[in-house]
């Protein structure tokens, strides 16, 4: 399984998310500390980040691991965000291995990141037309993004006709975040200028909660919300 990490608050750098937290990012890369599938997540990783004014958020996705990208390294400290979705991979097996299939994934201005794996031949054929990539994740993203405000029925549907599948999603729009646990990790952390939602805390901050499996969570404005899908 991928690990993933979702930013909606003041803005903060890239690097201050991703690559200075002492279990962030890019430590999860070679050594996560709560995952269950995989040991290392070192085939691809991916970086979104939504500015102001613009109509779609910024992408940069790369096929190799996240502590091999220097230049990333490099630029990380220099771009701040409000609303940020990033993610490093475990491909799944007979996955493709290129930039196309790491999250996060795109669709209307939407991202989206999922960590886990689905059977594809349960998602819809739209979503094989408009998906970005033949990874399975990629599917799941264009069809979960067709309908945001649809995410917590349609991840439960899909695991309902799956029922090995593993659905943590993270999806970001520049103004609130939404995420489910479906099978793996999800923690969450409230600060003062924003909350991050990620597979597992990025340090040893005691703010940091567990959110139960098989659940929708919600970030914006109004706070953060915890709904139980499926269950
Ligand atoms: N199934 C997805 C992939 O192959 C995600 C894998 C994961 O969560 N490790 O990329």
């Amino acid at each position: 399984m991928c690990r993933h990490l979702a930013w909606l608050g003041a803005p903060r750098t890239l690097s201050d998310l991703l690559l200075e937290p002492e279990h962030g990012l890019l430590h999860q890369s070679w050594a996560p500390r709560r995952q269950a599938h995989g040991t290392v997540n070192a085939d691809g990783w991916g970086a979104g980040w939504f500015t102001p004014g613009q109509p779609a958020p910024a992408r940069w996705r790369a096929a190799g691991p996240l502590w091999a990208s220097v230049s990333f390294a490099s630029v990380a400290p220099h771009v701040a965000a409000g609303c940020v979705l990033a993610a490093v991979r475990s491909a799944s097996a007979g996955m493709p291995g290129d930039e196309s299939a790491c999250a996060p994934f795109l669709r209307d201005g939407r991202l989206l990141s999922h960590n886990g794996v689905v059977d594809r031949a349960v998602l819809p054929a739209a979503a094989w037309r408009d998906a970005e990539s033949v990874c399975d994740s990629a599917v799941l993203a264009a069809h979960l993004l067709e309908d945001p405000d649809d995410l917590g029925a349609r991840v439960a549907a899909v695991g309902a006709a799956d029922p090995r599948a593993r659905l943590n999603v993270l999806l970001a729009d520049g103004e609130r975040l939404l995420a489910t646990a479906w099978g793996d990790t999800l923690s969450v952390l409230v600060r003062d200028d924003g909350v991050v939602l990620a597979s597992e805390p990025y340090d040893d901050d005691p703010g940091w909660s567990d959110v139960p499996d098989r659940s929708l969570v919600t970030v914006g404005p109004g706070g953060v919300r915890t709904t139980p899908i499926g269950r």
